[in-house]
């Protein structure tokens, strides 16, 4: 979980720098997608653009830095855009990361203050943290 949080923060973030000097498309006949200045954009073209290359594309086109930093979205009747900027994809991982980083694994007899194995003890006071059982 920790690493694959870890690798996943990774990966948006160097997707973020190559965005910054490549566009990555991929297009079908009706929806367009792009990967460019640290922004996802999707384009929905109801009935399809016949002046539409389909497939992957790969161009290099160096931007300035990220000009959108929050979630745009365009109509052009009747197609529509909405631009995601990929910082928002990493804020969930890096959550999803710092937690499963700040919690320990939890005994089942452990001290409820310090989580020290009380399997045994009849003291009924914690040994690490001398805190009552
Ligand atoms: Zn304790």
């Amino acid at each position: 979980m920790l690493l694959g949080g870890l690798a996943a923060c990774l990966f948006v973030v160097t997707a973020w720098l190559v965005s910054l000097y490549w566009r990555i498309g991929y297009a079908s006949l009706e929806i367009e997608f792009q990967l460019h200045a640290g922004v996802v954009c999707f384009l929905y073209l109801p009935g399809g653009d016949i002046l539409h290359e389909g497939g992957w594309s790969m161009t290099h086109s160096e931007s300035s830095l990220a000009k959108h930093w929050w979630i745009k979205t365009l109509d052009y009747n009747p197609s529509s855009m909405w631009m995601i900027p990929l910082w928002l994809f990493i804020v969930p991982f890096l959550l999803a990361t710092l937690v499963a980083w700040r919690s320990k694994p939890v005994r089942l007899n452990g001290c409820i203050r310090c989580n020290y194995d009380l399997t045994g003890n009849e003291s009924g006071i914690c040994p690490e943290c001398g805190g009552k059982i």
